[in-house]
């Protein structure tokens, strides 16, 4: 028999599949920056253990280490916890389990990449046995009082629209690639702070941390286990939030609140909202910021122009999209894939 070691069904197959389900499933993350010295054989031998146990989601593989969001049927989660235990290159993760639960995600994707979090600076410009020092929720609940001291998101910035600390500065760029020479240039001048780094889960700090390290930028700080962990802290010891907002996540749920403050607005309308939507229009899939209002009087579409295209029956809209253009160029982030 040939093993199946990818998704071959459809979407719509895929999620009519999931919403038939009759058990609950439990959305977790987990990262591990470790060498893997084979990325296609341990991406191979991932898939084969993670099908078989009926698991779905993202999972990037590459020779730096290994990063997954993933949800996990919850009568296998023991099965789950005993499968990660015996792989050396994950045996001591700290896996985190999402803020809020949802469909997340309806397949499972293992992809070999370049990088696990895709910054592409030269190998020379960081080094990950030097990163900066992890804060338990606690310690950077205190370290963001003190005097001289500088809070980064480290995430893109439709993320930090809708939920951020709250005196954080945002880095203004659109491409990861753009991310760290961009925080290193906001650092100019306040070498000497304490720069606090937080990101959804930990690992995009991991890598910054190294890199501004490396810039000779001494004290910095990373949020362990990040956004997430945070938040489960937060709830679990009865402590006000620090956060405001939603935790923005890549997945079908696309955001988790954290605090009922709503600090972003409508892209139509303007009025406050902080619901992001992947625009029904399939030749678009912008992603963007809509209130109820907006979102029943566009279908769910980001514009007109696509509602108009969403509404057309589907061999039409098969054709218009082979001369695919987007009908509006106010904000482009691809919606991120399931
Ligand atoms: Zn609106
Ligand atoms: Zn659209």
């Amino acid at each position: 028999m040939i093993k199946k070691l990818y998704n071959k069904k459809s979407k719509d197959i895929l999620i009519e599949n999931l919403e038939a389900e009759t058990f609950n499933r439990i959305t977790c993350s987990f990262y591990n920056y470790i060498k893997i010295n084979s990325p296609f054989d341990f991406r191979n031998k991932l898939y084969s253990l993670f099908h078989t146990l009926n698991i779905f989601g993202r999972i990037y593989v590459a020779d730096e280490g290994i990063n997954a969001q993933i949800s996990v049927p919850s009568h296998n989660w023991a099965k789950f916890l005993k499968t990660i235990s015996e792989i050396s290159e994950l045996s001591d993760v700290q896996i985190k389990k999402a803020i809020s639960e949802g469909i997340s995600f309806y397949k499972l994707v293992v992809k070999v990449k370049k990088e696990i979090v895709a910054y592409r600076i030269p190998k020379n410009k960081y080094n990950m046995k030097i990163i900066g020092k992890h804060l338990s929720t606690e310690q950077f609940n205190s370290a963001i009082n003190k005097e001289q001291t500088t809070i980064i998101d480290m995430r893109n910035i439709y993320e930090s629209e809708v939920g951020k600390f709250k005196n954080a500065e945002i880095p203004q760029v659109e491409k990861s690639k753009d991310l760290l020479p961009e925080v290193r240039r906001m650092l100019k001048g306040r070498e000497h702070h304490q720069v606090l780094l937080y990101c959804t889960g930990g690992i995009r700090c991991e890598k910054a941390s190294s890199f501004l390290i490396n810039e000779g930028i001494e004290n910095v700080k990373q949020l362990k286990g990040g956004i997430i962990q945070y938040a489960h802290d937060i709830k679990k010891n009865g402590v006000k939030s620090k956060f405001i907002g939603k935790n923005f996540v890549f997945d079908a749920r696309l955001g988790e609140r954290v605090s009922d403050d709503i600090i972003s607005n409508c892209h139509i309308c303007n009025k406050s909202s902080d619901i992001h939507r992947d625009c029904k229009n399939d030749a678009c899939h912008i992603l963007f910021i809509q209130c109820q209002e907006c979102e029943r009087d566009l279908n769910g579409c980001c514009s007109d122009k696509c509602k108009e295209i969403a509404s057309l029956p589907i061999e039409t809209q098969k054709d218009l999209r082979k001369n695919r253009n987007s009908p509006d160029k106010r904000r482009y982030f691809k919606s991120p894939q399931l």
